[in-house]
């Protein structure tokens, strides 16, 4: 069967990183976070991290020439003929564009882009409760999706963190930043035909179901 290259696009908080890292692990697919990329570099204080570090604490998108180095790299590093699931990446029609280019390279195209929809009034809530566990990337909620122990990550047993942009002016900006940017490449797919769009308001379990056989 031909290998298959997917995006996921919503607003922050749609539940992408929740989705992706379920939806890559049972189906296959290299899943690429473009967010978790970055926050591993900030963590380890690399030069892209000290770099991109100041644009992700004011929900602003990181220039794009840092990120698509990233993303290239990580093509090459696990080989492009293989299934892959993109989070938070392309994040403009800019980086959309220059995908398409490395993709030409590598032989290969998007085959799918699903779009998680979420109304922005549902998505404070899911931001000011969320927590990750720093080692897994696991994500949370405390109403929704609470960890089994209080505070610990269910399968790292570490304490969980709350992201440094889950505040509410920082929320504010990248939403703003959403609807300005990254939410024309919903247009732009559904243009060409591979745009299918989820309910990301239902239960977990049933979005999940959407995505997979979307998929
Ligand atoms: P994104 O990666 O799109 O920013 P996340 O996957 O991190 O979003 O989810 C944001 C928050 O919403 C997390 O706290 C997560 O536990 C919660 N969440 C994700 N999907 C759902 C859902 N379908 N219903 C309720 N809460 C959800
Ligand atoms: P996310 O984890 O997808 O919510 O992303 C967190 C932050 O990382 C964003 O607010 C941006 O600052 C940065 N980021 C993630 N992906 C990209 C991207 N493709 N282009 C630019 N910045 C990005």
């Amino acid at each position: 069967m031909k290998n298959s290259m997917i995006i996921l696009i919503g607003p922050p908080g749609a539940g992408k990183g929740t989705q992706a890292k379920n939806v890559s692990a049972s189906n296959n697919y290299i899943l690429i976070s473009t967010g978790d990329l970055l926050r591993d570099n900030v963590g380890k204080r690399t030069e892209l991290g000290l770099k991109a570090k100041s644009f992700m604490d004011k929900g602003e998108l990181v220039p794009t020439d840092l990120v698509v180095d990233m993303i290239k790299s990580e093509l090459k590093k696990y080989g492009a003929d293989k299934n892959f699931l993109f989070d938070g990446f392309p994040r403009n029609l800019t980086q959309n564009e220059l995908l398409k280019k490395m993709l030409i390279d590598f032989k290969r195209d998007i085959d799918k882009v699903i779009y998680i929809d979420v109304d922005d009034s549902v998505i404070y809530d899911r931001l000011t409760n969320r927590r990750v566990c720093p080692k897994c990337k696991r994500v949370y909620h405390l109403k929704y999706n609470p960890p089994k122990k209080d505070n610990l990550c269910d399968d790292c047993n570490v304490s969980l963190i709350i992201r440094d942009d889950d505040k509410q002016d920082v929320i504010k900006k990248r939403l703003e930043v959403y609807h300005g940017q990254t939410a024309p490449l919903i247009e732009y797919y559904k243009g060409v035909n591979k745009l299918v769009a989820i309910n990301g308001e239902n239960n977990p379990q049933d979005v999940y179901k959407d995505i997979a056989s979307a998929l």
